[in-house]
């Protein structure tokens, strides 16, 4: 891998050039509490130290509603809607989002190849940025905290810069096209990038492992936790929405008004949505709050093989989100300490 340096005073001038690659998103704060993603004119808004935002990376490549062609209906024949997209740069993306985003990647484009997807991930461009975790975050436990694959830069703090690391032909690329702005890597910027991850390991809230979890979910479904904390859910789907890792969607055909013509789109769906398992006939899969509350905890700890790695990234988003207070890795931890006494 190669290792760059850039100094704190030319990094706005790195970030203006990134424009050319396209239009640049990334994290800007909009209140005490909230930062979002967004379009950026002036790149000295964007928020370094940020860490979360309202909606994950997906949205760049699963938008909340997609027309997916448009229908003929007098001739029978449909449209796909394959409209130019537009290269675009993401600055600022936390090593969980890029491993949440190469789990999407695994689902749609390998597993069940998906060409709109596919077609703006080709689009993006990925520059990770380094960050200390809140009381939120646990990504340490899902040995997400770390990417060595799936970006293109990523931008590590240092005391006067950042340390960079490319990860990518089209990174050797942008720093082949940018090479005044950076320089060669010293021994003290290897000590301060060691110094910052050894302080980062640190702050985490939980330490330990929740490797095992997926199995000890399965012996618990009776677990009066499970009754008491879904009882709190208000079914909300914020939970889905905010995980970087989600990825239901719902699909419907839209007739225009004249009948001859028409569309089908697609939008984000959540299991935590009554309608989700109901299906013709009135049956639903899911039919209690319970069964769909527990079904997101399976799912999100279920395993995904060829990275290693839970469905869940350890973002912290779910719990952060929750306009009732459910905070997902207690209930994670507290099933694995009942687990550890019965079975200790
Ligand atoms: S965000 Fe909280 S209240 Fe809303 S569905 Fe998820 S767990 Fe329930
Ligand atoms: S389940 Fe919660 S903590 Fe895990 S990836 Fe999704 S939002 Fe993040």
């Amino acid at each position: 891998m190669r290792y760059l340096k850039i100094e704190k005073d030319k990094t706005y001038e790195f970030l203006e050039k990134l424009k050319k690659y396209g239009k640049l998103y990334a994290p800007v704060k909009i209140s005490d509490k909230f930062y979002v993603r967004k379009e950026i004119e002036d790149v000295k808004e964007i928020a370094f130290d940020y860490q979360r935002t309202l909606l994950p990376l997906k949205k760049y490549f699963l938008p909340t509603t997609e027309k997916m062609f448009e229908i003929d209906i007098e001739k029978s024949e449909y449209r796909e809607n394959l409209e130019k997209i537009e290269p675009f740069v993401i600055f600022g993306a936390h090593a969980c989002e890029i491993v949440g985003l190469r789990i999407l990647d695994g689902v749609y484009l390998n597993i069940y190849p998906d060409i709109y997807y596919a077609r703006r991930r080709k689009a993006g461009i990925i520059i990770g940025l380094s960050c200390l975790p809140d009381e939120y975050c646990f990504c340490n436990l899902r040995r997400t905290d770390f990417v060595d694959i799936g970006f293109d830069l990523f931008f590590h703090e240092l005391p006067d810069g950042y340390l960079i690391r490319v990860g990518s032909q089209k990174g050797h690329e942008i720093v082949d096209e940018n090479l005044s702005l950076f320089k060669n890597v010293e021994q003290k910027d290897i000590d301060a990038f060691r110094e910052f991850e050894e302080r980062r390991q640190k702050s985490f809230k939980y330490q330990g492992s929740f490797d095992n979890i997926r199995y000890i979910l399965e012996l618990t479904s009776n677990d009066k936790l499970w009754d008491e904390e879904s009882n709190k859910c208000l079914g909300c789907g914020n939970c889905t929405m905010t995980c970087p890792t989600c990825r239901c969607y719902d699909v419907q055909d839209i007739p225009r008004i004249d009948l001859k013509s028409g569309e089908r789109i697609r939008f984000w769906d959540s299991c935590q949505f009554r309608s989700h398992g109901l299906v013709a006939g009135g049956h639903n899969f899911r039919e209690t709050k319970k069964d769909r509350f527990l079904n997101r905890y399976v799912c999100k700890n279920s395993y995904f093989y060829p990275l290693g790695t839970s469905y869940c990234v350890g973002c912290g988003n779910c719990t952060y989100f929750c306009p009732a207070n459910i905070d997902f890795q207690k209930n994670l931890d507290k099933i694995r300490s009942n687990y550890e006494v019965i079975h200790g």
